[in-house]
C-alpha cells in the first residue's frame, strides 16, 4: 500500500535486532487518517471472505482492528496479555515476544471467541509469527475458524509470513519489509 510504504520510509526508524519503530504514526502517536485508509485496504483485500468477528492482541493491534471492525460493522475482540483474576471461562496460550525477549500468557474469554466464529485477525506487525501462532491456538481451542490474517507491516526476513502461508492461511500485509540491514529500510515493491 503506497501511502503506508511512503510513510514508513519517511518516519520509520531502524533499531538493532531488526526492529522498526513506527511510533510517529502507529505505535505511540497514531495517524487516524492513515489508519482508516489501511482499514479500507484490508476490507478490500478480504472482500470475498465471510467474517463475523475481528480479533487482535492488545495493545498495538487494537487501533487497526477497531477501524476494520467499524467499517465491517463487526465486533472486535482483543486477546489480553495478562490473565485477569475476574475473567472466567478463559482460553489461554503462551506467546514469545522477541522484541521484549519474554514469554507471556495471552487469554480470551470463551464468551467472545465462540464455536463457529469466522475470525479475521488484525495486528500491527508480523515478524516471526509467534503472536499469530498464539492466536491460531486460541481460535482452535474455541472451535472457531480463522478466515484471514491482516498485518500493517510484515518483516519478511523473519519468516513468520512464510509459515502462515504454508499453513494455507490467507495472509495480507500492507507493507513488506525485506531488510533492515545497516539500518536501511528496504521495502518490497
Ligand atoms: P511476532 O510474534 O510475529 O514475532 O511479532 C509480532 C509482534 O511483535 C507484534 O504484535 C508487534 O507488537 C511486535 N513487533 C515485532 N516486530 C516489531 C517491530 O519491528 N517493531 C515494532 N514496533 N513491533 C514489533
Amino acid at each position: 500500500m503506497k501511502a503506508l510504504k511512503e510513510r514508513i520510509l519517511r518516519d520509520g526508524k531502524c533499531f538493532e535486532g531488526g526492529i522498526l519503530k513506527v511510533d510517529n504514526f502507529i505505535n505511540h502517536q497514531m495517524d487516524p487518517i492513515l489508519m482508516k485508509s489501511m482499514a479500507v485496504e484490508f476490507v478490500r483485500r478480504f472482500a470475498s471472505t465471510r467474517i463475523n468477528k475481528v480479533m487482535t492482541i492488545e495493545a498495538s493491534g487494537i487501533a487497526p482492528a477497531i477501524m476494520v471492525g467499524y467499517l465491517l460493522e463487526l465486533p472486535v475482540v482483543f486477546a489480553k496479555k495478562k490473565v485477569p483474576s475476574t475473567m472466567e471461562n478463559m482460553l489461554t496460550t503462551k506467546v514469545y515476544s522477541f522484541t521484549k525477549d519474554r514469554t507471556y500468557d495471552v487469554c480470551v474469554s470463551r464468551d467472545y471467541l465462540c464455536p463457529g466464529d469466522k475470525v479475521l485477525f488484525i495486528d500491527d506487525f508480523l515478524a516471526n509469527g509467534n503472536a499469530a501462532k498464539g492466536v491460531i491456538d486460541l481460535v482452535k481451542q474455541a472451535g472457531a475458524e480463522l478466515v484471514g490474517m491482516g498485518f500493517l507491516i510484515e518483516k519478511s526476513f523473519q519468516h513468520g509470513g512464510d509459515y502462515l502461508r504454508e499453513q494455507g492461511i490467507h495472509v495480507e500485509s500492507l507493507a513488506i519489509i525485506e531488510s533492515l540491514d545497516n539500518c536501511e529500510i528496504r521495502i518490497k515493491e
